[in-house]
């Protein structure tokens, strides 16, 4: 048996091991919502560049961006009172 023979065998247990962290962890919930499992989105591949162009940019209907164009008072988290940002929402929030 060579590596490209134990390849799959190494990926299907890395993936395994790291999506119970994934389900575990439970910061990041509003991120769960849009990605429920690992790599397995029912979005069609333009639906999830939009997301993913929209969550680097910082330009989506978060407070933070909202309050920016004046569509929000504060910007800040409903829940944490900080504000509400992409890595806020993805990295440390509860909410959800
Ligand atoms: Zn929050």
């Amino acid at each position: 048996m060579n590596f490209t023979d134990i390849l799959p065998y190494l990926y299907q247990h890395s993936f395994h091991a790291w999506e119970i962290q994934y389900q575990a962890d439970t910061r990041g919930n509003a991120y769960k919502v849009i990605f429920p499992a690992l790599l397995r989105s029912c979005l069609s591949t333009h639906a999830l560049s939009a997301i993913i162009f929209h969550l680097c940019t910082g330009h989506c209907h978060l407070n933070h961006h909202m309050s920016r164009i004046g569509l929000h008072p504060d910007g800040l988290c409903d829940r944490c009172e900080v504000p509400e940002t992409v890595e806020h929402v993805t990295e440390v929030c509860t909410r959800v």
